[in-house]
């Protein structure tokens, strides 16, 4: 994904002559749409009301002029792709669904190959897959996939959507700075975008699979004391915890 990315003008195509037809039997779609697509996939999913998202939150994730989110959203619902409701936001059609899942897909694959196969840094692999991410192919997804021994998770966590667009929901899983004191979890995915956040995580054993003891959650000061496995005392702010999915042990 390009954040200064500014491609609404370029024209999109709409129909596709018969034999170009991508997967989901239409053209392929620039990068630019695909970004969209994707970030109204996650804004949704980190709360936007009823599945609706506003075209300026759009334009703030994005790091584009509120004008070219606006201009994008009635391109995505001339292309069918998305509803779009002036003063209210946008919302994914089912084939914009399909088409933003289908992009998370490819992202999560190529960060698993990158991390599995090449052994890149898990606080790399996201800027790589970023641009791959619009140019990989059905067949190389598959052969990638085939190689890694089809994982479910990309190695920060994330769930690897199906080629139907279906994933594992993890419920009850929660925010790190919202954890309680005195309760065992463990880490289930970790927000990808930031790599000195990654590092810093690491650096703590906060990683997937990593099982913490919260110790204290300062909620005024904003600062959790996590115990690790080994009983060491690390202290981890509530920022860098906020990108932190954990789920309760019983
Ligand atoms: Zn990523």
């Amino acid at each position: 994904m390009t954040k200064d990315a500014d491609a609404t003008s370029a024209p999109e195509a709409t129909l596709a002559p018969l034999g170009a037809l991508g997967p989901l039997g239409r053209a392929p779609l620039s990068p630019a749409v695909e970004d969209y697509l994707k970030a109204i996939y996650a804004l949704r999913s980190e709360g936007g009301a009823e599945g609706v998202v506003n075209t300026q939150s759009l334009a703030d994730y994005l790091r584009v002029a509120p004008a070219s989110a606006t201009n994008m959203a009635k391109k995505l619902a001339s292309m069918g792709l998305a509803h779009h409701t002036p003063y209210r936001g946008l919302e994914l059609s089912e084939t914009g669904e399909k088409m933003a899942l289908e992009v998370v897909r490819h992202h999560r694959i190529i960060e698993t190959f990158l991390a599995e196969v090449l052994g890149l840094s898990w606080d790399k692999v996201h800027d790589e897959a970023e641009r791959w991410e619009h140019v990989l192919s059905e067949e190389v997804e598959q052969l990638m996939m085939d190689k890694l021994g089809h994982p479910t998770r990309d190695p920060h966590g994330a769930p690897i959507p199906s080629r139907e667009g279906t994933f594992p929901r993890d419920e009850g899983a929660l925010y790190l700075c919202d954890a309680r004191a005195g309760g065992y979890f463990t880490v289930i995915q970790v927000a990808d975008e930031d790599g000195a956040t990654l590092r810093h995580l690491e650096s703590l054993g906060v990683r997937p699979g990593a099982r913490l003891f919260v110790e204290r959650n300062e909620k005024v000061e904003g600062v959790l004391h996590l115990k690790s496995e080994n009983g060491e005392i690390r202290v981890l702010g509530h920022a860098p915890a906020r990108g932190v999915w954990v789920q309760g042990v019983r």
